[in-house]
């Protein structure tokens, strides 16, 4: 192959390496597993706590219901009690009908009590439900993410391996000073060592256009070195 070929390929070899080493190192910086997974914890406490304020409120619901109920029973004995005729001083009476109202008020705050829990009960249960299918939400992203960026770092892991070994065929074929000369650009220019220009095209990257005498054997050879920068300049059709 002749070498001017062997120098465009292997610096846009070099180019695509480049740009898949670091597209490899913006998949291993990602932060959004780290992120997502910050999120399901944070969520996870919140559930935790919603469920456990829900079970203190569904036994206290219990308990007011059960006192409620408890209430209305002794209510109704004394109640029972007074409208039987057995009991006739007005002293008795008048105790009964007291304790009587008192049962009534406790029944009544008891049974409030539990309405009012009832409906707290019913919001919470909609803001846990809400949260859990959050949660849901944002595991399958985590869980989607990360394979998404697995896969994906595969891939160019395999690229790049791909072109590596390409890369060492092309140096084979390669004349050792050429090579040298080549090395030695790209650490000085690692993104334009190499400059193509097509027909009528003088001016190389540094700026300065070729020497007459340069362009003319860059139509002839199709490489020569720029007068200025020393980088290669090729002719590309
Ligand atoms: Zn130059």
């Amino acid at each position: 192959m002749q070498e001017q070929k062997l120098i465009e390929q292997l610096f846009t070899l070099d180019r695509k390496l480049t740009e898949l080493r670091s597209e490899l190192k913006v998949l291993k910086d990602s932060h959004e597993p780290e992120r997502l997974e910050q999120q399901l914890n944070n969520l996870e406490k919140t559930i935790e706590n919603q469920e456990e304020s829900l079970t203190e409120k569904r036994r206290l619901m219990k308990t007011r219901e059960l006192e409620s109920e408890q209430y209305h029973q002794e209510k109704k004995q004394l109640e029972d009690e007074m409208y039987s005729g057995k009991v006739t001083a007005s002293k008795e009476l008048n105790d009964l009908s007291e304790k009587i109202k008192d049962l009534h008020q406790k029944e009544q705050q008891s049974f409030e009590g539990y309405c009012e829990l009832t409906e707290e009960i019913d919001n919470e249960e909609k803001n846990l439900e809400q949260n859990q299918n959050k949660f849901q939400d944002i595991k399958k992203e985590l869980d989607k993410k990360s394979n998404e960026i697995a896969d994906n770092k595969v891939d160019v892991t395999e690229k790049i391996e791909e072109l590596k070994s390409k890369r060492e065929e092309l140096k084979q074929q390669m004349p050792e000073r050429l090579l040298t000369k080549y090395n030695s650009l790209v650490n000085k220019f690692p993104r334009d060592a190499v400059v193509k220009l097509f027909e009528q095209e003088v001016t190389c990257a540094c700026g300065l256009e070729l020497s007459t005498e340069r362009y003319s054997r860059l139509q002839v050879e199709g490489m020569v070195s720029c007068d200025s920068c020393d980088r290669i300049v090729i002719l590309t059709k």
